[in-house]
């Protein structure tokens, strides 16, 4: 059980202006404010960082915003889709807090015999809202509009987009333990047995669409939730007698990471439980101040002089 890849960790996607992207995670969605930092390759953007209470693994979501982004398009050889669990009976609240908030939102539609309610983000990221079959028993992060009752769990699953599933479907069952357990039509929903929650990945087969374009409102990747640093390695030594490319073990601050591009073009990362959001600041605090990794914090007033403001 330990030894194995334990769902999702978290997705990492780009956005337009932060001000807006923080304004719809924590005041529409309700999620909380984890991390504010930056881009540890690029540190004049921010890297925010969305979650519950302490940040669990398979509740994060994380954005670099850049103020005058290019939409992307969403498309084959990226994550496409981002599923949320929320309770039994909370999905009419939900749309008409989109209708309140002028969100784009579809209607309430069902797969994989879940009812779900797709919706936007600002920057047009395809988000969905499930109630999962089996519930989700997760504590979630409430705010004082978005209470217990209708609060985001943490992901239920990832959807990938892919020209041909093949490659990347293999990655899932033969080296992160992944089944497939039901098809619809070109809809293929894979689930781990290792964790009960954020274990569902979807691949969806589109063998004619026109490659997705990274930009704002597309998905940058998705991270594989491992316990530690042994196990991490372990993983490394797996995917490169694969024959992928994987990076060497990186030290993102709040985690360690590999990242290698699968065959169907999604970035994928696999990611430590180790250290944790409560590294560099108390958990009653995250979110609270802008935190730099230690190779920057000489450059702070530079770097807090060119980010735009946040509140
Ligand atoms: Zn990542």
């Amino acid at each position: 059980m330990e030894n194995k890849i334990l769902g999702l960790h978290h997705i990492t996607a780009i956005a337009g202006k932060a001000k807006q992207n923080l304004d719809f995670y924590t005041k529409v969605m309700g999620l909380r404010l984890l991390k504010k930092t930056v881009n540890f390759d690029d540190p004049g953007t921010y890297h925010l960082y969305y979650g519950d209470e302490v940040g669990s693994a398979g509740t994060i979501l994380t954005f670099f915003p850049y103020e005058g982004a290019q939409l992307g398009t969403a498309g084959p050889g990226m994550a496409t889709h981002i599923s949320y669990a929320v309770p039994e009976g909370s999905l009419e609240f939900w749309k008409q807090r989109f209708e309140d908030f002028r969100i784009n939102h579809g209607e309430v539609s069902e797969k994989f015999g879940e009812q779900y309610l797709p919706f936007t983000d600002p920057d047009g990221l395809q988000l969905e809202l499930v109630v999962p079959k089996n519930g989700d028993s997760r504590k979630p992060w409430v705010t004082e509009e978005i209470s217990e009752t209708v609060a985001t769990r943490g992901f239920h699953a990832v959807t990938l987009t892919l020209r041909n599933i093949k490659a990347t479907a293999t990655i899932l069952t033969d080296i992160f333990g992944y089944k497939l357990v039901e098809q619809n039509g070109n809809h293929y929903r894979y689930i781990t047995d290792a964790v009960e929650n954020a274990a569902i990945i979807d691949l969806i087969e589109a063998p004619g669409a026109t490659r997705g374009e990274g930009g704002a409102g597309t998905n940058h990747h998705i991270a594989f939730r491992v316990k530690n640093e042994e196990v991490l390695m372990e993983f490394r030594k797996k995917v490169a007698a694969s024959g992928f490319n994987i990076t060497e073990k990186i030290d993102r601050n709040y985690f360690y990471s590999l990242y290698f591009r699968e065959p169907g073009g999604v970035l994928f990362e696999i990611a430590t439980d180790n250290p944790g959001f409560g590294i560099d600041e108390p958990f009653d605090q995250l979110g609270s101040s802008l935190l730099l990794p230690p190779q920057y914090e000489a450059s702070r007033s530079r770097i807090e002089a060119v980010l735009p403001k946040l509140d």
